[in-house]
């Protein structure tokens, strides 16, 4: 394994580029966006600087990282050296199953196709490719740098050697990959999602402020972060279409606050765009 590429450069996609050139991977970060692929140079170079300025990393590391990178918005040109494909689109089941038969086609046969889907079936997924064995799911965390987890789920056709194979990667990462078996939303995300929503219908009902419901969970439950400046992280976009597939899959308890519908009908994806549950300069 020493080439990856990671196609779609948004909140996800420049995490995992930046994690995998540092640890030593060439990579190419693909998106159809040119907007998306320069913001992820940006991104790139704030992270190097960031852990410079903190004797993280030194300036030959951070050099090497930066020779590691290539940035296009040319799908074939991207993924001819791939070893190993990360995708990380949009969370929408049909743009993510076109692309992986597209995928299929243009990378080499050895190629391990990964989704980092938050909620989405894997096998689904895999079955628009002629090697299931080698598609499976590697999810990571946000914000990548810094998260230690992956989930990585197996598909109904997904190999062990695969399974074996994205883990080393994972573990060259800094990463604890655990194994999850496939179901709608994995571990992490079916249970985060439903307490995010079970705060927005909170604030629906006048419960407590933003900020109260926030404060509560850190200084009550010991969470790191509120789970309205979680949701406003991860994107309110991302998020409803999370819900709206455990929705969908699961059933009603997962039925997406209608507070976090208006949000999103009003352009406020949480930080991407300034505003969410909080304002952000
Ligand atoms: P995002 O909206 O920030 O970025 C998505 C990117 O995909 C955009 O830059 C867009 O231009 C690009 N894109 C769309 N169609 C494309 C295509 N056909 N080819 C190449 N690029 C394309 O989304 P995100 O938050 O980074 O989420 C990406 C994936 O990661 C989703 O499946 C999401 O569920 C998952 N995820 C998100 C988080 C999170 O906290 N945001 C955490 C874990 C997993």
């Amino acid at each position: 394994m020493e080439h990856i590429t990671v196609i779609g450069a948004g909140t996800m996609g420049r995490g995992i580029a930046y994690t995998a050139a540092v640890s030593g991977f060439k990579v190419v970060v693909q998106d159809i966006s040119k907007e998306a692929v320069q913001q992820a140079k940006i991104y790139v170079e704030e992270q190097l600087q960031k852990r410079m300025s903190r004797d993280v990393i030194t300036a030959e590391e951070a050099a090497a990282a930066r020779n590691h990178l290539t940035y296009t918005t040319a799908l074939e040109e991207a993924v001819t050296h791939a070893d190993l494909v990360i995708e990380a689109v949009l969370e929408h089941m049909e743009l993510k199953t076109k692309l992986f038969k597209e995928l299929d086609k243009l990378t080499a046969a050895h190629t391990i196709l990964a989704t980092n889907t938050s909620t989405m079936s894997p096998t689904e997924i895999a079955a628009q490719t002629n090697r299931p064995e080698r598609t499976v799911a590697m999810h990571f965390f946000n914000p990548v740098p810094n998260m230690k987890l992956i989930e990585v789920i197996r598909g109904l056709e997904t190999s062990i050697e695969t399974v074996k194979q994205v883990v080393e990667v994972g573990e060259r990462m800094n990463k604890e990959c655990v194994q999850v078996e496939e179901f709608p939303g994995f571990a992490v995300s079916r249970m985060n999602c439903v307490i995010g929503n079970e705060a927005m219908n909170m604030v629906l009902e006048g419960v407590s402020t933003v900020e109260g419901i926030d404060k509560a969970m850190k200084l009550g439950l010991n969470h790191p972060m509120g789970p309205l400046e979680l949701a406003d992280l991860v994107g309110l976009d991302t998020r409803l279409r999370n819900m709206e597939y455990l929705y969908q899959s699961l059933g009603e308890k997962y039925r997406p606050s209608p507070l976090l519908v208006k949000y999103v009908k009003a352009g406020r994806l949480g930080r991407k765009t300034g505003q969410g549950f909080y304002h952000y300069e």
